[in-house]
């Protein structure tokens, strides 16, 4: 049933990937870890979040190569190595690794290396990555805290990471068209070179790509190099046509928002609906000396169908002050923590969509809610879909949108689509 299983190195980036695949309308699985059970109920394309980006190489690879026979018992034959359009990766770096080890189980010889996302700014050029119009390496990536770029040159960053060959198939090959783009790729093959760096710069490029290698048992890169794999497969008959479709569930009214993001993008989303929602601000230092009750008590006091949102976001000043007074782990626990336990509380009210702002908060309000397993509905943004899932017996829709996603309208746009 499973025609591509693939496995992502961090949430949001599952997330991603699992819309744009949803973007056929065909039914997408995604799951926060690997599952404990064995499959059961499978899609036509299953993801499986990992959080291993920054996991030293040897549990990256373990993780990875459970969560490849996971997916080969859904009935997988083609796999997707999913990582961040910017590759990150630290300096022993496992995107290399894991894609070898997945290689070497599946007894494949060749692999491609395409983070491009041309819609995002993201282009390959002679194996050079840019991030809009600066080398990565100029770029801000290059003062990331876990993972700083300091080589734009993906064979470069790559080389030390394998023990195979790295190559590169360049734009003008690929300008060529699939034909061509596949027979370069065997000539590397007869040379030896099994890690195939693949140059993109616009989506006609990826849609080559994809072409050429959609028959690939692995393929690598970011999200967008698989962005046309569901139309060539349905083309030709891999995915069938009376595939399980996208689903929506009918849920009931009761909706809310929970805003631990406190980035740029998030605190203009907050303003935004706050103009026509009600709103309560967590402080941390408020929450370390009093607890989260008030907030309960408030929550208790909201109609469950009205416009209504929890938020901790706050400008960098005031988050900096709070991080003086109580260390930055602890703020961001105490915040992650109460919005965790509203979000129990507003489903226990009723409450059954939630919209959730930040990465980090999004992984403790699934935690708390129980979510384990997604199916992915309509997109709200690039890259941010409706999910849906089972907390405590009941059908929910939640979105989780990191940090800088999404425009001004995103909250209300959310709710508004589903
Ligand atoms: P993003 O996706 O924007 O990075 P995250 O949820 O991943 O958002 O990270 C934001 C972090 O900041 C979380 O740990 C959250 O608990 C913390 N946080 C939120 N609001 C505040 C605040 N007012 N003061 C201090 N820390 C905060």
């Amino acid at each position: 049933m499973t025609v591509l299983g693939c496995i992502a190195d961090d949430f949001t980036g599952a997330t991603d990937l699992a819309g744009l695949l949803a973007r056929s309308g065909v039914k997408v699985n995604l799951h926060m870890g690997v599952p404990d059970a064995p499959p059961s109920d499978t899609a036509a394309f299953e993801v499986i979040a990992l959080k291993c980006r920054t996991e030293p190489a040897s549990v990256a690879v373990a993780e990875c190569l459970r969560a490849l026979d996971w997916l080969r018992a859904a009935g997988a034959a083609r796999f997707f190595w999913k990582y961040c359009s910017t590759f990150d990766s630290t300096a022993d770096g496992n995107i290399g690794p894991v894609a070898e080890a997945l290689m070497d189980r599946l007894g494949t010889e060749q692999t491609i290396y395409c983070p491009a996302f041309p819609e995002n700014g993201r282009a390959i050029f002679m194996g050079n990555l840019f991030v809009g119009e600066q080398p990565l390496a100029e770029s801000p990536m290059k003062d990331h805290p876990l993972t700083p770029m300091r080589d734009s040159n993906l064979m470069r960053l790559l080389e030390p990471q394998v023990t195979r060959l790295v190559g590169l198939a360049n734009r003008l090959v690929v300008e060529k068209g699939a034909d061509a783009l596949r027979d370069r790729l065997a000539e590397l093959r007869a040379d030896g070179v099994m890690h195939v760096v693949v140059d993109a710069v616009s989506n006609d490029d990826l849609y080559v790509i994809s072409e050429a290698c959609r028959d690939m048992v692995l393929l690598t890169g970011g999200s967008a190099v698989a962005m046309a794999l569901p139309e060539l497969y349905l083309e030709d008959g891999t995915l069938k046509t009376d595939s399980p479709k996208m689903e929506t569930p009918s849920l009931a009214e009761g909706a809310i928002v929970l805003s631990g993001s406190c980035s740029a993008m998030t605190r203009a989303q907050v303003a935004a609906y706050l103009e026509q929602a009600d709103g309560l601000r967590l402080d941390p230092l408020d929450l370390a000396r009093n607890g989260a009750d008030a907030a309960t008590a408030w929550l208790e006091k909201q109609p469950v169908d009205s416009a209504k949102i929890i938020y901790a976001t706050a400008e960098p000043s005031s988050v900096k002050a709070a991080q003086e007074k109580l260390g930055v782990a602890k703020a961001g626990q105490l915040v992650e923590d109460a919005l965790a336990a509203l979000a129990v509380k507003a489903r226990e009210l009723g409450v059954r969509r939630f919209v959730v702002a930040g990465g980090e908060t999004s992984g403790a309000v699934t935690k708390a809610l129980g979510v384990t397993q997604l199916t992915i509905g309509a997109e709200i943004a690039p890259g941010v879909p409706w999910c849906f899932a089972t907390s405590a017996g009941q059908d929910i829709a939640l979105t989780l949108k990191s940090g800088n996603f999404g425009a001004e309208s995103f909250f209300a746009d959310a709710l508004a689509k589903l």
